[in-house]
């Protein structure tokens, strides 16, 4: 890693408002990912607050050849913010590009700047009588620009799709510093390449997004959710398709959650156990629509029960019992819950076809048996749409030396089910730096190499997050 030459840092300055370029100290708390990992040792960080900014930054840094790393909430998963370490570099945060541009509900659209959070979209959806899908965690932080660039997903993805299907257009800053101005609201266009397309799940190679034109849906002021006890890992097909049958469109997210977590965040929060059925895992289900969703879970339920699948259920009857079985699912990654040695574990964004979820598990959980029996080895989340995030890592003080050993086994083991089951490594945190090095397989090396020539197209001089994503030739 290396700064750029104060010569750029003054035409920076020169170009963009007082509060745009920090370095030293003032820099330092963008440069710290949500794993606690640093993304570089310093770095100038550039902080545009319009589009004109975006474009006279990149211009700037393309005429100097120094390297743009975006930036937006910093929540990302995968190492796509930190730094490259061969080349001069910039980090470009679109945090002040902040403003909701339009609400447009007779479109069913919202348009919003990059720096905008998921949360703030979904506020004003909701205040315009409309709803914007996408939801996990981060909602709070993470940006429209970082969400595109991910092609994030979360709970909601079973009803909804991904970010990939609730963008309709974006403005883009492109490689030369122009301003490509795809802000469609079109539900249809057939008239050629989709290009927007390449930018959603870029990971901020090609470009930088500047703002997008976002998909709104029907308002679901019914939203319940319920917490069913499994009979296990099998009754988790049948149970989609009941729900599927009893509730059908009513779904937004079909989660697993595993007793080893939920006995966990209890243990250390002030949430409680609402069922004890004594079995291993659990689905979270949730049913939104804009009628009352009681007889649609009822029968959910009926028909799970006699079908054998569902020992136990509880439904949320008040916000404060809704908002506790969604405590339990968002605090069951380890970075919530088993905090202690979480950093050595290997902790999963995988994704398999939905009906082979089921052997996923199995054999990710038998290969740990096998390889790395002193490691606690569990799986949480979207199972509705496939992606489930299996988590192996040591909880014991005595237990870290010899899963350290086993570390890379278990990993080199898990690519191998993945590949083999047609999955991905990556559903929806996007592959980073993290998952670079190890995506290679899973794809055929004509498509890297069709992905190599989008890149080289659109962004020649590898100005955008380089040593990001693509597997080197
Ligand atoms: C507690 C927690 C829970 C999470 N749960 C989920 C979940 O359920 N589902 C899910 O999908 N994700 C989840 N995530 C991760 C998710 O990937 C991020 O929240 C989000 O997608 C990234 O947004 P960001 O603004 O923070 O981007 P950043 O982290 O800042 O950046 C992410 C990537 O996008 C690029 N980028 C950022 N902004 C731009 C831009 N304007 N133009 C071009 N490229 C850009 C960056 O260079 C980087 O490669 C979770 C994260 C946390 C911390």
């Amino acid at each position: 890693m290396s700064l750029p030459s104060s010569e750029v840092i003054d035409a920076l300055r020169a170009a963009l408002d007082a509060r745009a370029v920090l370095v030293g100290d003032d820099a330092t708390s963008f440069l710290i990912d949500p794993r606690n990992k640093p993304t570089a040792d310093e770095a100038v960080v550039v902080r545009p607050a319009d589009t004109a900014g975006v474009a006279a930054t990149v211009a700037i840094c393309a005429e100097h050849r120094v390297a743009v790393v975006p930036q937006g909430g910093n929540s990302g998963l995968s190492y796509g913010t930190h730094s490259p370490t061969d080349r001069p570099s910039i980090v470009l945060s679109v945090a002040r590009l902040d403003q909701i541009i339009s609400i447009d509900p007779d479109r069913w659209t919202i348009t919003a700047e990059a720096g905008v959070t998921i949360e703030a979209v979904q506020q004003a959806a909701h205040a315009a009588g409309r709803k914007f899908a996408p939801d996990w965690g981060a909602r709070g932080s993470a940006t429209v620009g970082g969400a595109i660039a991910t092609d994030a997903g979360g709970n909601n993805v079973v009803r909804y799709g991904n970010m990939r299907d609730n963008v309709m257009g974006i403005e883009a800053v492109l490689a030369d510093g122009s301003v490509w101005d795809g802000r469609r609201a079109l539900v249809k266009d057939s008239s050629g390449y989709d290009l927007k397309h390449l930018f959603i799940g870029g990971e901020g190679t090609l470009g930088i997004v500047t703002s997008a034109v976002l998909k709104l849906v029907p308002a679901t002021p019914h939203e319940t959710s319920l917490l069913a006890a499994i009979t296990g890992l099998d009754a988790l097909r049948p149970l989609l398709e009941l729900a599927h049958v009893h509730a059908p469109g009513l779904i937004s997210a079909f989660e697993l959650l595993p007793d080893v977590a939920i006995d966990r965040v209890v243990e250390i929060s002030d949430a409680t156990k609402p069922i004890d059925a004594g079995t291993e895992y659990y689905a979270l289900i949730k049913l939104a629509s804009s009628k009352p969703v009681d007889d649609d879970i009822a029968s959910f339920l009926k028909a799970g029960a006699e079908a054998g699948h569902i020992v136990d259920a509880v439904v949320a009857g008040t916000p404060d019992q809704e908002a506790n079985l969604w405590f339990l699912r968002d605090h069951a990654p380890p970075t919530s819950c088993f905090v202690e040695h979480q950093e050595h574990g290997l902790k999963l964004d995988t994704a398999v076809p939905v009906d082979r979820i089921e052997d996923f598990v199995r054999s990710v959980l038998d290969a740990a048996t096998e390889i790395a029996p002193m490691a606690l080895a569990y799986g949480f989340g979207h199972v509705g749409d496939g992606n489930l995030h299996m988590m192996i890592l040591p909880t014991a003080d005595e237990a870290v030396e010899p899963w350290l050993e086993v570390r890379d086994a278990m990993s080199d083991r898990i690519d191998e089910l993945v590949f083999g089951l047609d999955g991905t490594l990556s559903a929806e945190h996007g592959v980073g730096l993290l998952l670079r090095d190890r995506v290679g397989p899973q794809k055929s090396e004509l498509e890297w190499q069709m992905m190599r020539a989008v890149k080289a197209a659109l962004d020649p001089s590898d100005l955008f997050n380089p040593e990001k994503m693509i597997p080197a030739g």
